[in-house]
């Protein structure tokens, strides 16, 4: 049959073309949230206080020590691509901090409200602004000024988030529950408690009323990686990990672990990766680990794997998805080959008879 003629080619409004992007970036709560810690984490802060009403639907509010921000960025904070991180696109191969691209904020403020209390170092009062689908909007329903507003507030940044996806409810519907929502959201902080130890880390739900909820998730100033993994998952596990460290010239690698060893049942594989400190999936040292531990492991049972890779940053391309979830590196077969002969060897060392084999 004859192809119907080609419909006319139109540009989408602009505000069309970022409430799309956005959905790409902000998937759910979760990835909001993660964008929020490490933000928080580029400021420099030392303490970071998550609170979640309705699984991260209607507040996310994250509170940091952080540097604050410049009164006088506040107005362009959350256009899309405007970033303090970056100059050049040549700066993504030295990159030393989570963002580059200037979009978190900005795609949540086309799916959300978004307020902003900051206070620098400099300033004498903290600075409230809010924002919606990229510009400064009145902090007052019923004024018409957008400029920031002066406030109380502590050195640092607190981000309000509510009313996540209320202008796209096709989004809204596809997720299942708060419930689920907020285990998302614990595992993220969980995640980032246990990789940047030291920093204090909380998260809880907001109750009506009262302010002392117990944190699900509480971590302490100073404290160390495997000290955050037995304060959030448990004891018990920490007990059955061993620590892995070892480096490599070529190709250049430093590889810091805590995994379990052959005694530990988990009935879940637990598996938190982190390449140049990006919490990241990484399918091939996943699979790689599942083969390796499934010699020797209780069949049905699974490991427990924090596992930090430092990579030559030029070899490391961060801009490969867009939540960020994964990133590219050069030399994976070998580093995965690496990583597992190290594991290898600090098991075996462990003085059990049984002998670890690696498979490639
Ligand atoms: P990116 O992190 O890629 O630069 P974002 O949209 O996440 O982009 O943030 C935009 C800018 O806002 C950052 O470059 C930073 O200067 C500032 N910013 C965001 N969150 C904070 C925070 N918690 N503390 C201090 N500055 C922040
Ligand atoms: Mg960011």
């Amino acid at each position: 049959g004859a192809a119907a003629p080609p419909r006319a080619i139109a540009k989408l409004p602009e505000h069309v073309v970022n409430r799309i992007a956005a959905g790409e970036i902000i998937q759910r709560p979760s990835n909001a949230l993660k964008e929020l810690i490490e933000n928080a984490l580029d400021a420099g802060a030392t303490s970071i206080r998550i609170t979640v009403k309705d699984g991260g639907l209607k507040l996310l509010q994250i509170q940091d020590n952080g540097s604050g921000i410049r009164k006088d960025d506040l107005p362009i904070l959350c256009e899309r691509f405007t970033t303090s991180k970056i100059k050049a696109f040549e700066d993504l191969s030295s990159l030393g901090t989570y963002g580059f691209r200037g979009e978190a904020l900005a795609s949540i403020s086309h799916v959300a409200h978004l307020s902003v209390t900051t206070k620098t170092r400099d300033e004498t009062c903290a600075w409230k602004a809010a924002y919606s689908d990229g510009v400064m909007i009145p902090v007052k329903s019923g004024s018409d000024d957008p400029a920031p507003i002066p406030c109380a507030g502590n050195d640092g940044t607190v981000l309000a988030v509510e009313d996540l996806f209320y202008n796209t409810p096709q989004r809204l519907k596809a997720l299942r529950s708060a419930a689920d929502e907020y285990a998302r959201i614990l595992q993220v902080v969980i995640a980032y408690s246990i990789h940047n130890a030291g920093v204090a880390m909380s998260c809880k739900k907001a109750s009506a009323g009262s302010s002392n909820a117990t944190a699900d998730v509480s971590t302490s100033l100073g404290a160390s990686a495997i000290d955050n993994i037995g304060v959030t998952y448990s004891e018990q596990v920490k007990r059955e990990l061993v620590e892995v460290s070892a480096e490599s010239q070529e190709p250049s690698v430093t590889l810091r672990a805590w995994c379990s060893g052959t005694n530990y049942q988990g009935k879940k594989g637990r598996y938190l990766f982190f390449i140049n400190n990006r919490f990241v999936d990484c399918s091939p040292l996943k699979r790689a680990l599942e083969a390796f531990y499934s010699n020797f492991l209780a069949k049905g049972t699974h490991p427990f794997v924090y596992l930090s890779l430092d990579l030559d940053p030029t070899k490391v391309d961060p801009n490969v998805h867009p939540t960020k979830k994964e990133v590219g590196f050069e030399d994976e077969t070998e580093i995965v080959e690496f990583v597992c002969e190290k594991l290898a060897e600090r098991l075996a060392s462990q003085g059990e008879s049984r002998s670890y084999k690696v498979q490639t």
